[in-house]
């Protein structure tokens, strides 16, 4: 149920209608808006009807349910477009967030040099993974601590805050001290216990959408993650699997629209894993921000051929700073700007 507060409710009445949701059994989640305040009320669907009461309140101005299944994450909660900002670079806003590197942590002078060209091309966020989800086990698994080790060193040097991925609930503990934003895989969009897990983390969480679920279920997923009381979600396409073999995904670029349509939450693409062929990466960009997309994943290597994971679909440095400077004029075009070269 959303709990609507009138623009004059004092702090002690907002407290009251709080302590009150809670009594109720529900869990109480206060959305801030330009003039009023809002409470979402999520818990056991089957008791909403007692929360109606609520509207005989002093201060609450209405009380209605919300009728999507993903509650927090919908506009009905929040009709403005949410802001989230990780190390104080934002995501959601006017800029683009653009989040740059390679898929695996190899080396010190892999991430290092990585970091510091994508940041002279205007990346917001260094991206690179320390835990690979592989679908052999004998692929290369990732650095893991020394990997984030690694990513510190190459976040010293570059100043870019860092996005790695988290694949189990045991790494949290560690991987929240090296990490602005934790990723979750597509393979792990579904892990329940994870998302609960990364709930009651205080860093954002940018979540994959997994490679065979609809929208909805890639809404309730972030849902686990909102529930538990982090707010800060951002939404990533990668591409769905589909009968085509031409790429690696099919990137399913109408879901900008729906999701925008659906959400407040910020929408980034990723065009490396959903084409797999680096020289797709710039149409799908340049589609994706067409869209309305509120940032975009790339993957950098700087000799891709030697890449440990995802070579095939890695641009160059050089690639992704041409890449970056054919971009302006598209973020101009949609009202958008991206980090100026530094
Ligand atoms: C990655 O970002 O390197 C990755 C493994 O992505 P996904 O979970 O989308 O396959
Ligand atoms: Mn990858």
């Amino acid at each position: 149920m959303i709990i609507v507060m009138s623009p004059s409710a004092t702090p002690e009445q907002i407290e009251k209608v709080r302590k009150t949701i809670q009594e109720l059994g529900y869990t109480p989640h206060e959305i801030a808006g330009v003039e009023r305040k809002v409470i979402g009320a999520v818990g056991d669907e089957r008791g909403k009807d007692r929360l109606q009461a609520l509207e005989t309140m002093a201060g609450v101005e209405s009380v209605f349910p919300i009728l999507k299944p993903y509650k927090l994450a919908s506009r009905e909660v929040k009709s403005v477009n949410s802001i989230i900002q990780a190390d104080g670079v934002s995501v959601g806003g006017e800029e683009i967030a653009i989040i740059a590197g390679p898929c695996s942590v190899e080396s010190k002078d892999q991430i290092c040099t990585t970091a510091k060209l994508v940041k002279e091309s205007g990346a917001n966020f260094l991206r690179g993974g320390a835990y690979k989800p592989r679908t052999s086990p004998y692929s290369f698994q990732g650095m893991e601590e020394d990997g984030l080790k690694l990513l510190a060193e190459a976040k010293k040097v570059s100043g870019l805050p860092i996005v790695t991925e988290i694949m189990n609930p045991r790494e949290i503990e560690l991987v929240v001290k090296y990490a602005d934003i934790l990723q979750v895989g597509a393979r792990n969009m579904q892990n329940f216990s994870l998302l609960k897990e990364l709930g009651r983390v205080n860093k954002p969480i940018l979540l994959k959408r997994g490679m065979m679920n609809t929208i909805k279920e890639f809404l309730m997923s972030a849902e686990y993650v909102l529930s538990e009381g982090n707010s800060d979600v951002i939404l990533c396409e990668r591409g769905i699997r589909t009968f085509e073999t031409a790429t690696r995904n099919t990137l399913d670029i109408s879901c900008i629209p729906v999701l925008k349509k659906e959400t407040h939450l910020p929408i980034v693409i990723d065009p490396s894993h959903a084409t797999g062929h680096w020289d797709m990466v710039e149409s799908m960009s340049r589609a994706s921000i067409a869209a309305g997309a509120d940032g975009l994943i790339i993957e950098v290597h700087p000799d891709p051929v030697k890449a440990f994971s995802d070579g095939p679909q890695s641009l160059k440095p050089s690639k992704f700073a041409r890449l970056m400077k054919n971009l302006r004029p598209f973020a101009e075009l949609m009202g958008r700007t991206l980090r100026p070269t530094s």
